[in-house]
């Protein structure tokens, strides 16, 4: 699991399972169960911007200079620094994006009226596709790389690619709610999952935090910077809060109070809480659950991954799999669209120069 922001924003907390993957198909037929841990230059020099046929042959696929899993700020950011580097580039994108969740945004640069999640990555899928990237909206079940190709597997058929990014992002885990109310909830700022985001947005106004433990106690910390009206209640039962956070929370006049919480509602400007003692009225409500880091293709690619779950990276968002990239959320960072974009551009970057050391890229 991942923590979001709070007092340690930018870490990276828990972990996901892997998920099991089928070999992919070879172009030459072979089997590519068998990780490629040595890519080999001369063959990408071979294979670069030529059509190879499929297994079958019926098929004619394209080799993608980069194929990027996951159309959000980190992979649309790094879809429009590949297209324009002259190179051919191809997003995978099943539409979950987190960012397709923000009613409306003041925190992001160059915009001081805000701007919705909604329009930002409209605006960014034009901008991609403008210079030439190709946006298809579909799931990636499977890469394998094999003698330096990766090979991409969707419920619609195989692509090819030199080059891999990464941009998954990550789930957040919700409050038991109906979806319908869920999402209500968030388009009208009565649920809130960032703090960093929009704390500002609740300054002085009556706030929940859905959590406990560390994650819980971090985000109530946080937000009490905002507030002097925080409550900190368990999802479940008792609070699992060490002796010292608790003690801390107290110094810091932020309410405890245990679940399990039976009810949340909707009101006019509020959401309430209830628990079998009382309910509460806030003004917003943080869950504070955890998160699911979508990194299990990447696992199964053979990348490192943290811990946690998250991608390991170098400075240049390489894996640990050469040719294979990550940006964003899936990997360790400040879990923001700033953050996604310039690691985007630094990935975006190193895949041309990578490339480019590989086979000279000239005009
Ligand atoms: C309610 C809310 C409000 C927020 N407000 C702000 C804010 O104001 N400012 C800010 O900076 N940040 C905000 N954030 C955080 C911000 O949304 C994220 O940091 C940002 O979206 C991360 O971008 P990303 O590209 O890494 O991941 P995402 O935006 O989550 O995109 C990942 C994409 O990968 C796709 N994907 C995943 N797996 C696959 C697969 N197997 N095949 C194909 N596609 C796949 C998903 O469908 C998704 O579209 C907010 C988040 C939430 C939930």
């Amino acid at each position: 699991m991942k923590n979001r922001p709070t007092g340690t924003a930018g870490r990276c907390f828990g972990s996901s399972s892997a998920p099991a993957t089928k070999p992919a198909p070879s172009l030459d037929g072979s089997s590519v169960s068998e990780k490629d841990k040595d890519p080999r230059p001369s063959r990408l020099l071979k294979m670069r911007g030529q059509r190879k046929a499929s297994m079958s042959g019926k098929l004619e696929q394209t080799i993608w200079d980069c194929a990027v899993i996951g159309g959000g700020p980190a992979g649309l950011t790094a879809a429009i620094y590949l297209a324009r580097y002259h190179l051919s580039v191809t997003v995978f994108d099943d539409n979950t994006s987190r960012a397709a969740m923000i009613p409306i945004s003041h925190n992001h640069a160059g915009f001081p009226d805000g701007i919705s999640g909604p329009e930002l990555l409209a605006r960014m899928r034009a901008q991609a596709q403008r210079y030439g990237a190709s946006i298809r909206g579909r799931k990636i079940t499977g890469v394998q790389k094999d003698h330096g190709l990766f090979t991409l597997q969707c419920d619609r058929g195989t692509s090819f690619a030199r080059t891999v990014l990464m941009a998954t992002g990550v789930l957040n885990h919700r409050p038991s709610m109906l979806p319908a109310a869920h999402d209500e909830a968030v388009a009208r700022g009565l649920l809130r999952y960032c703090p960093v985001c929009d704390g500002f947005e609740v300054s002085d106004k009556p706030v929940g935090v859905l959590g406990s433990g560390t994650k819980g106690f971090s985000e109530a910390k946080f937000l009490r910077s905002y507030t002097r009206d925080v409550t900190l209640l368990a999802p479940d039962g008792e609070h699992q809060l060490a002796d010292a956070e608790q003690r801390d929370l107290e110094g810091l006049g932020v309410k405890v109070e245990d679940g399990p919480v039976i009810s949340i509602a909707l009101g006019a400007d509020t959401i309430t809480v209830a628990t079998a003692a009382r309910s509460f009225a806030f003004a917003s409500l943080y869950p504070a659950l955890g998160s699911d880091i979508r990194s299990d293709l990447a696992k199964s690619a053979g990348a490192r991954v943290s811990d946690e779950g998250c991608i390991d990276v170098d400075s240049h968002q390489r894996t640990s799999v050469p040719g294979f990239y990550a940006a964003g959320d899936v990997v360790i960072g400040l879990d923001q669209i700033s953050h996604a974009m310039g690691q985007a551009g630094v990935a975006a970057t190193s895949i041309r120069n990578d490339l480019c050391e590989i086979e000279a890229l000239v005009r």
